[in-house]
């Protein structure tokens, strides 16, 4: 059998993503009891309360039926949590669904999208795979460059995806600079600002997209229950846009893809949500302050911003320095493939679990600059 024949061109020269292996498997492999989950930028202290009370008396009668197929009852919340017509939200299977759909919906082949080449590897992913061409435009002092973006777009040109605030450096556009933004770009092209870690950001300066859909119709917001909400095991996201927009997007969707249990965890997170995300903020916070200090104190340079994560530089290969801190129960997100070559990024979490790294990235710095001497 020949595959070849079979498969497009652009999915034969696609190259997998490979995930981490289980906990269980590395733990083995690495000669550790425990892993702490510095890598994914989950928020360990949980769900807010309401979502936990639901997952743990989720009724297993709840499984043998079909969710409902629009997530009703989650955009009916999300409806008057933002003051939004319900059919102006789509709730996807995470927000990577959302990019799958968007993507699948507006491009085809001989299209572009234009997004950052240092960011959430999805957009430029899902374009390559589907046909789609990536335009990537380098970062600019660590931050989307309006100017760079503006200059890629011609008549092919469907998506621009702006990160804000963007994983992995933290940099965010401020209200101003998405508005002189949006107004260059015209009308006939979406703009997709992903506000996956916008609950994080506490500057009155941010922008929130979904506020200026009315002057802008071609800007479309995407958020996700998998990071402040802390629910990324059950794959919660959505996407709101005009009505337009929406009603497009909705046809390349598979319906029935958001699970019973993550559509009622997630409206009871939005329920519950405002003493969570004061916690996390402040734990946050603080974990940012520490770890910028012990980084200061060993010369190491730091890029953050908001969001729950922090980039460090290490002075050796960052896929060596993953597997050394490993070692030490420690799991970090090593920055090569993220086109950050010589730097790891952190997630921000409780205290105990900062000291405990702070600790192992300390012996660590220490005995690689003894070996050099
Ligand atoms: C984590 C993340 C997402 C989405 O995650 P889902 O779990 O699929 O909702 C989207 N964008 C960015 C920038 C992220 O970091």
């Amino acid at each position: 059998m020949n595959l070849d024949l079979l498969i497009p061109e652009y999915v034969r020269n696609f190259e997998a993503y490979t995930p981490s292996r289980p906990d269980h498997l590395l733990q083995e492999e690495y000669g550790v009891s425990h892993l702490h989950r510095l890598n994914n930028n989950e928020n360990t202290l949980g769900p807010p309360a309401a979502a936990v009370r639901v997952i743990a008396d989720f009724s297993p009668d709840l499984a043998v039926v079909y969710p409902s197929g629009d997530s009703y009852d989650l955009r009916e919340a999300l409806s008057r949590r933002f003051d939004i017509c319900r059919d102006r939200f789509l709730v996807t299977n995470g927000s990577c669904e959302a990019i799958t759909s968007i993507i699948k919906a507006f491009c085809q082949q001989g299209d572009n999208i234009i997004t950052a080449d240092k960011t959430f590897a999805v957009y430029e992913w899902v374009a390559e795979f589907s046909g789609v061409e990536a335009r990537l435009v380098p970062l600019r002092d660590y931050a989307y460059d309006p100017q760079g973006l503006l200059d890629r777009i011609d008549a092919r040109t469907k998506i621009i995806f702006i990160c804000n605030p963007n994983n992995p450096t933290g940099s965010y556009w401020t209200k101003q600079v998405l508005i002189d933004f949006l107004e260059k770009v015209g009308e006939n092209r979406l703009v997709v600002v992903d506000e996956a870690y916008c609950e994080y950001v506490e500057d009155p300066e941010f922008p929130d997209a979904m506020e200026l859909m009315e002057r802008f119709p071609n800007v479309v917001s995407f958020r996700t229950f998998s990071k402040m909400y802390a629910l990324a095991g059950l794959r919660a996201g959505y996407l709101t846009g005009t009505r337009d927009v929406v009603d497009v997007v909705r046809r390349t969707s598979v319906t029935y893809s958001v699970n019973v249990q993550a559509q009622m965890a997630a409206k009871a997170a939005l329920s519950d949500d405002r003493e969570h995300i004061a916690a996390t903020r402040t734990m946050v916070k603080q974990a940012r302050l520490f770890l910028c200090k012990v980084c200061t104190d060993l010369g190491l340079e730091t890029v953050g911003g908001e969001g729950n994560y922090l980039m460090i530089k290490v002075p050796i290969n960052d896929l060596l320095m993953y597997r050394r801190l490993m070692k030490r129960g420690m799991m970090v997100r090593s920055m090569t493939g993220f086109r950050f070559p010589g730097w790891i990024r952190v997630t921000l979490r409780e205290m105990a679990v900062m000291e405990s790294f702070a600790e192992a990235l300390t012996e660590e710095i220490r005995e690689i600059r003894n070996v050099r001497v």
